[in-house]
């Protein structure tokens, strides 16, 4: 049975408002990254900290899915086999679009995590200062988002999943940069075919076997209905 394995990144919200670090505008370009989105950053001004990512959380809670993410959704419940979505996003377009499951790789801005114990619960729509964590009550609540410096989530579940993919396709994200280099070279390995999905050729050429340029609510609905027309599915 074929098995899909997609990575998917900014690139497929990008369209839905959500911006990233990269860009300029936007609630980024008024941080710097060391202080809102690393450890370090958090020990210093949690305040700062919270404030940055309740904002990014009301951002996203007004976000809309877009056709890429709804495109996504109808791979995985016509697939005839199983398609595992992985996304580096905090957001949850995927899930508003459709998807199930969905592997967050780098956390998501709806959960708060116990930055003491480890505890994970749901988070409020505002994350406060010293707000206890339920289970040990210490002040350590913090967003559940990967910070740069930590390390990703589920990567041994991904490579389980990547060993076993007969199709890997990387959506949003440059197929150049880690994780998706490692993902791709990965599934090439095991003789998976890859396939890149992104707005703009990535520098120095593909390593993919397969190179979709366009934006995502364009090329992914297209790249989906080819698929699913090639396995006779509806
Ligand atoms: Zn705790």
């Amino acid at each position: 049975m074929e098995k899909i394995v997609i990575l998917t990144g900014a690139g497929i919200s990008a369209e839905s408002g959500l911006g990233t670090f990269r860009d300029e505008g936007g609630l980024w370009a008024q941080h710097r990254i060391e202080d809102v989105a690393t450890p370090e950053g958090f020990a210093r001004n949690p305040a700062l900290v919270h404030g940055f990512y309740n904002a990014r959380r009301g951002q996203a809670a007004k976000a809309q899915p877009n056709a890429a993410h709804q495109a996504l959704a109808r791979l995985q419940k016509n697939w005839p086999g199983e398609v595992i979505l992985v996304t580096q996003n905090v957001d949850g377009l995927h899930e508003a679009g459709g998807a199930e499951p969905v592997i967050h790789m780098h956390g998501t801005l709806a959960g708060a995590l116990c930055g003491a114990c480890g505890h994970r619960w749901a988070s409020p729509p505002e994350m406060e200062v010293g707000e206890p964590c339920p289970a040990c009550q210490q002040p350590t609540a913090r967003p559940d988002v990967v910070w740069f410096g930590e390390m990703p989530y589920f990567m041994d579940e991904i490579y389980d999943h990547l060993i076993e993919a007969t199709l890997f396709a990387s959506i949003g994200t440059s197929g150049q940069v880690y994780p998706a280099a490692g993902f791709v070279q990965e599934a090439r390995a095991v003789g998976a075919k890859t396939v890149e999905l992104n707005l703009e050729p990535s520098a120095g050429g593909s390593i993919f076997d397969e190179v979709h340029l366009g934006p995502a609510s364009e090329v992914v609905p297209r790249w989906v209905d080819t698929l699913l027309a090639g396995n006779g599915a509806r």
